[in-house]
């Protein structure tokens, strides 16, 4: 045993993964580690070489000159893309759509799996995803899948897209979101599901805070 306590959070688009882990990793005193962010780099990349995400070959021939990079600063988690931070170019809706399509190629995965390792295996981390419990971090300490209603899930976004000043629809980010979790769910490799040991927890109804807390009382029963 090493010592280090790797917690692996997944579920699909929306269930409010992000801000719970940032929030449980802080009070835990562990690393954040956001994983969507790589797959979303990888997918604007893509889309800044003016490449069809959903060719499969020509996203794969990408990986041959990208250089993607996580890097931790006062715990929060920035992604470099050459090194530049493109942390906030990520997080636009034609971001999340190129992230999902980028996801389905094999060889994306591939390269993206040793860097989650890598992280994973130097600190002790809260990482979230969609294959981190069954994939990517097989033998975590803990395990938690996170889901809400697809609607409840729309309407956080919504939420999260206004704040920041983007305008939004609500029926279009719902049908996005129905979208991304039947490629999330569907595609042949490592397919977005509950690793057979993980703790569901349904978050519809449930405050934010008390989720953070559930999440944080999961993993004391589990390794403290
Ligand atoms: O979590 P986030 O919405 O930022 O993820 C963006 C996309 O990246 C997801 O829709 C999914 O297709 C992909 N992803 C993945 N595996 C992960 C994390 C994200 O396939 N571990």
């Amino acid at each position: 045993m090493s010592g280090i306590i790797n917690v692996a959070v997944d579920g699909p688009a929306g269930a409010g993964k992000s801000t719970v882990s940032r929030q449980a990793a802080k009070q835990l005193g562990y690393i954040y580690v956001d994983t969507g962010a790589l797959y979303r780099t990888i997918g604007v990349n893509a889309l800044r070489k003016g490449v069809d995400t959903k060719d499969k070959a020509a996203v794969a021939a990408t990986l041959s000159d990208v250089s993607v990079d996580l890097v931790f600063e006062n715990g929060e988690q920035k992604v470099l893309l050459f090194g530049e931070d493109v942390s906030t170019e990520i997080r636009t809706p034609a971001a999340s759509m190129a992230a999902s399509d980028v996801s389905a190629v094999p060889e994306v995965r591939a390269y993206l799996f040793d860097l989650q390792r890598d992280i994973a295996a130097r600190s002790n981390c809260l990482m979230d995803g969609r294959d981190i419990g069954t994939v990517v971090l097989p033998d975590a300490q803990v395990k938690i899948f996170l889901t809400a209603s697809p609607e409840e899930r729309a309407n956080r976004r919504c939420k999260e897209l206004l704040a920041k000043g983007q305008q939004v629809n609500y029926e279009d980010v719902l049908a996005e979101i129905n979208e991304r979790d039947y490629n999330d769910s569907h595609r042949e490799i490592a397919p977005l599901k509950p690793a057979e040991d993980s703790v569901l927890l349904d978050t519809t109804d449930i405050p934010q805070q008390e989720v953070v807390e559930r999440i944080i009382n999961i993993v004391k029963e589990k390794v403290q």
